[in-house]
């Protein structure tokens, strides 16, 4: 095992998994076990009210059934509140976060900015305190300046936190809280090396890194995957009513991620053992053949 690299696959129990899941599954499980790499699992039910009774099981059989085999048990973000309150305690006693009172249509009417991925970028209303005789509804966490990264598949990117995305949420008014925040706790308590996934959580990395900063963690490295579409250009997902992969038929779906990943397919590998399939893809996996499109309309690989 190579004690350096550690990555992960942290689906939503939401629905089941479709083809863009599994290039996101197949991408980081092939560039870990690849360098003889650990493999983690971790189910991120942390936004209960999204969860689809049966998903997290009837995602974890799926995996099993198209042969991923991953290290230690799974982590369930259900069980991991504890850590988070810790980590947002550490924000507030460092001053870094506060308490805000604004609900969603007093953003909507005070803020001017579209924020980087949809929505408003918050903009800063309780950051000098609550307004006489309000309550904190939620937390949120300061955000300041420019923040770049460099990920391995998109080069250099960077957000102007402020403008792009705000003041940003840890802990939701509902009570829950929120995914920026669960991520990143858990990505430095599993000691995730390198973090491989869909290039639609692009834009949530610039906060993500902030909080490791904020935190005091380790950074880990990033490769954003290209995003697979349907014919009508949208992300594959359950709201655009993606078909579910097909658990009894695994390796033509295989086949058609690694294509999807630029990996030079033999011809007839769709006819071959799972075993096999896996064999080949492990010795002739080439990180440097992954197309870095950040969408690709149409190159659906279902
Ligand atoms: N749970 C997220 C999702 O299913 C993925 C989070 C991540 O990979 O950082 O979209």
């Amino acid at each position: 095992m190579n004690q350096l690299y550690r990555g992960r696959f942290a689906p939503s129990p939401t629905g089941p998994l479709h083809a863009g899941s599994l290039v996101a599954a197949v991408g980081s499980y092939l560039d870990a076990r690849s360098q003889h790499g650990e493999w983690l699992l971790r189910m991120e039910d942390v936004d209960t009210p999204r969860n689809v009774s049966g998903a997290a099981d009837d995602i974890l059989r799926t995996l099993e059934a198209f042969g991923f085999c991953w290290d230690g048990p799974v982590l369930w973000q259900s069980t991991r509140s504890e850590a988070y309150a810790e980590a947002l305690a550490q924000l507030r006693s460092a001053g870094l976060a506060y308490g805000c009172a604004c609900s969603r249509k007093e953003i909507a009417d005070s803020a001017s900015r579209p924020a980087i991925d949809g929505g408003l970028a918050y903009p800063g209303t309780c950051r000098v305190g609550l307004p006489a005789g309000r309550q904190a509804r939620a937390w949120r966490l300061r955000v300041d300046g420019e923040l770049g990264f460099v990920d391995r598949l998109q080069g250099h990117l960077s957000q102007q936190l402020e403008n792009d995305v705000g003041d940003f949420v840890l802990l939701r008014a509902d009570g829950l809280f929120a995914y920026q925040l669960a991520v990143t706790v858990d990505d430095e308590f599993q000691g995730i090396s390198d973090i491989v996934r869909g290039a639609d959580l692009l834009a949530s990395t610039p906060r993500q890194i902030w909080l490791q900063r904020c935190l005091g963690y380790r950074q880990p490295r990033y490769a954003h995957l290209p995003v697979v579409s349907n014919a009508a250009g949208e992300k594959l997902s359950k709201q655009t009513l993606a078909p579910a992969l097909d658990a009894g038929r695994p390796v033509p779906q295989l086949v058609a991620a690694l294509r999807f990943l630029g990996q030079a397919v033999p011809p007839g590998l769709e006819h071959a053992r799972l075993d096999e399939c896996w064999a080949w893809a492990i010795a002739h996996w080439q990180f440097s053949a992954i197309p870095s499109g950040r969408v690709i309309p149409g190159a659906s690989p279902a």
